[in-house]
């Protein structure tokens, strides 16, 4: 396999989805992570791009993008994969205007997306790209049995089986003892 063809701004996008969907609640790990602005603002601190201003009323909608994102990391091939990106993808850019600007004429988007809908594009891109170049073996979830995160394998080698390295330890660690 060669090395990683996508950008790091692609990469963190991608990775992004992933700390996204990890902040919802799941058996493994029942508290809500994102429950404010603040956690959201935290979110959008790892964003490769300038990121909007949120406010109390784009919560809700960011913990709305964990489903469809989830599908994508679940998706058992890559048709179920593009039906679970696709309409974030859409949301993205809501067209074109020119308009008069300092000193002549611009382009500028026609009205400004939501901060969700911004990042939900931006998520599905990254997972879209990877998946593309890379193949669909790339999202998985996290091999520590009680753990439940997504994980998007932006590594060079695509051998990225837990999401972090203290599942990785934990694992390893339960596996030497047993057997011993
Ligand atoms: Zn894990």
């Amino acid at each position: 396999m060669s090395a990683l063809r996508l950008s790091p701004e692609l990469a963190a996008w991608a990775q992004l989805a992933a700390d996204l969907v990890n902040t919802r609640p799941r058996p493994t790990d029942p508290p809500e992570k994102l429950s404010g602005v603040e956690d959201v603002e935290r979110l959008l601190a790892a964003s490769p791009e300038p990121a909007p201003a949120v406010g109390p009323g784009d919560v809700a909608r960011f913990r709305g993008l964990r489903e469809p994102l989830l599908a994508a990391f679940e998706a058992e091939g890559v048709e179920a994969f593009a039906e679970a990106v696709n309409p974030l993808l859409g949301r993205g850019a809501g067209g074109w205007r020119m308009a008069p600007a300092a000193g002549g004429w611009a382009l500028g988007p026609l009205a400004p997306p939501r901060p969700a809908d911004w990042f939900g594009a931006g998520a599905a891109r990254g997972l879209a790209e990877l998946v593309i170049a890379y193949g669909i073996d790339r999202l998985h979830v996290c091999a520590a049995d009680d753990c439940l995160c997504a994980v998007a394998d932006v590594s060079r080698n695509g051998a990225r089986r837990y999401c972090s390295r203290t599942c990785a330890n934990r694992t390893n660690a339960r596996r030497h003892r047993h057997a011993r």
